[in-house]
């Protein structure tokens, strides 16, 4: 049953093949079995998901409709709401926070059928490329035990890849959800900017995060897609009317379409990743896509582009957590600046505090113009560049990272971290949508992803170009050898 995608699962349900009840209890036995080795989970959510499963098993008994996403076990990233559980964005400051009301992603989840299983590890506050910015604990790849699941969804894209659930939700400011996929050989979906709701989400750069999921099929991106995409009154970035038939549009041809590359873009990066890119552009070319060559050079600023205004709006976003409001507050602490000092001096981890102090220095007089305002300036000539880059090609091909997944604690210079969002970063920057395909293996048998990046609303068109892709070549049913086996 591990190898089922969620939809696989979803017609066994709804064809009463098998309940409800015994899928997550299926997949709860997985967890017991292997989530020990990969420490891809903050919280189980054992009880409450059996309860919404004999729920559900009793709505089909009585004929009542059933939700799109029916039965179907989903982790979610610990930075989004469920009401009465906790939400900790693996912080000090927020391990004992229980959620005062859902995510928007929660209520249409859990409206669709869906079944939350579990809160999944992340760097804290989703800052970071490996997860080993948790405060509570490290995940390990499934693919191989020594080496990083990415980050910052690390612990969703971890999960998936060790078939704890077929699908899980991650968040993605610079590609948190893509280099983590291209790790762990799934699929992951940033969509276009304002496409799924932030409400319920915990904010890091709020003009950069989107929520997505993680699948080890097209079918589940595009049917998770289709619960979660929708406008949302809460969250007044929320595009109106922009839900899409994600699904019935997979199968449209793609034959004479344009695919854009920025081959320039592809001189700093491993010689296995490069080859394996451009065989994948080979496949496209034998579905009948066109391959020209475009200009995105501009991408070589989008790091410093980021790392400003992410900074400068994380500093903004964490300045609630005072010590008074939410989590901890500092028994020291006498006054109130006391408070203040002691409980952000506690609850933030190392990389966290950085980001604070970058971001507050970059907003700060004196400063401001020649940092933020200069980076918000070189993120308009971004935009720009997509916009021409999209007057020529139907859709944009990069590689989805530098290099394969990396050995636990191998990186230790930040901005050799920050480097590995290289690829990533200008979707987030220009609010394209974008996602990462599984395209291979290295010689150490470590998955290799690539990028698909299209036009702003153009969601379900990068999903049909990717579905294509995998009807022509298999490398996204390769499942992880170590998990690929029965909970004993
Ligand atoms: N790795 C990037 C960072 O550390 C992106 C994180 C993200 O997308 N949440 O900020």
């Amino acid at each position: 049953m591990y190898k089922k995608t969620g939809k696989e699962l979803n017609s066994l349900f709804l064809q009463k093949q098998i309940s409800a009840e015994e899928i997550v209890a299926y997949f709860i036995k997985r967890i017991h079995a292997f989530e020990p080795s990969i420490q891809s989970l903050l919280s189980t959510l054992e009880s409450r998901a059996l309860e919404k499963a004999r729920a559900l098993d009793l709505k089909l008994s009585q004929n009542k409709p059933i939700g799109k996403l029916g039965a179907i076990p989903i982790i979610l990233k610990d930075n989004m709401h469920m009401k009465g559980e906790k939400t900790t964005c693996a912080s000090q400051f927020l391990k004992n926070y229980e959620a005062p009301f859902d995510a928007t992603v929660t209520t249409l989840i859990e409206e669709a059928d869906g079944i939350i299983i579990g809160k999944a590890n992340m760097d804290e506050f989703a800052m970071g490329s490996s997860t080993e910015n948790s405060s509570f604990k490290k995940s390990y790849n499934p693919w191989n035990l020594d080496y990083t699941p990415g980050g910052s969804s690390g612990g969703s894209a971890a999960a998936v890849a060790a078939m704890l659930a077929p699908i899980s939700l991650g968040s993605d400011t610079g590609g948190s959800i893509r280099q983590p996929a291209a790790f762990c050989n799934l699929y992951g979906f940033k969509p276009t900017y304002g496409r799924v709701s932030r409400f319920g989400l915990v904010a890091f750069g709020s003009s950069l995060d989107q929520i997505g999921p993680f699948a080890r099929s097209i079918e589940d991106i595009a049917l998770m897609q289709e619960v979660i995409g929708g406008h949302c009154p809460y969250d007044s970035t929320s595009i109106p009317n922009s839900k899409e038939p994600y699904l019935n549009e997979l199968e449209t041809s793609i034959q004479g379409k344009v695919l854009g590359v920025p081959f320039s873009l592809l001189e700093n990066i491993d010689e296995e990743i490069k080859n394996l890119f451009l065989d994948a552009l080979e496949v496209y070319k034998s579905l009948g896509v066109k391959i020209v060559e475009i200009n995105l050079d501009l991408i070589k600023y989008s790091i410093p582009t980021y790392y400003i205004l992410a900074t400068a709006e994380a500093s903004t976003n964490l300045a609630r957590f005072d010590g008074i409001r939410y989590g901890i507050r500092s028994p020291e602490a006498k006054t109130l600046e006391e408070i203040y000092e002691y409980s952000r001096g506690l609850g933030f981890g190392p990389e966290v505090k950085q980001r604070i102090l970058l971001g507050t220095y970059v907003l700060s007089a004196g400063y401001q113009d020649a940092y933020y305002k200069k980076a918000q300036k070189v993120r308009s000539l971004i935009i720009r560049d997509y916009k021409h880059a999209f007057e020529h090609s139907d859709m944009i091909a990069l590689p989805a990272t530098p290099t394969t997944s990396f050995k636990l604690g191998s990186i230790q210079d930040p901005l050799k971290m920050y480097m590995q969002d290289i690829y990533t970063i200008s979707a987030n920057l220009a609010g394209v949508p974008a996602l990462t395909l599984p395209i291979g293996f290295s010689a150490s048998h470590l998955p290799v992803g690539m990028q698909l990046q299209g036009p702003l609303l153009k969601d379900a068109r990068v999903l049909r170009f990717a579905n294509h892709f995998a009807k022509a070549t298999n490398f996204h049913q390769k499942l992880a050898p170590l998990f690929d086996k029965e909970a004993s």
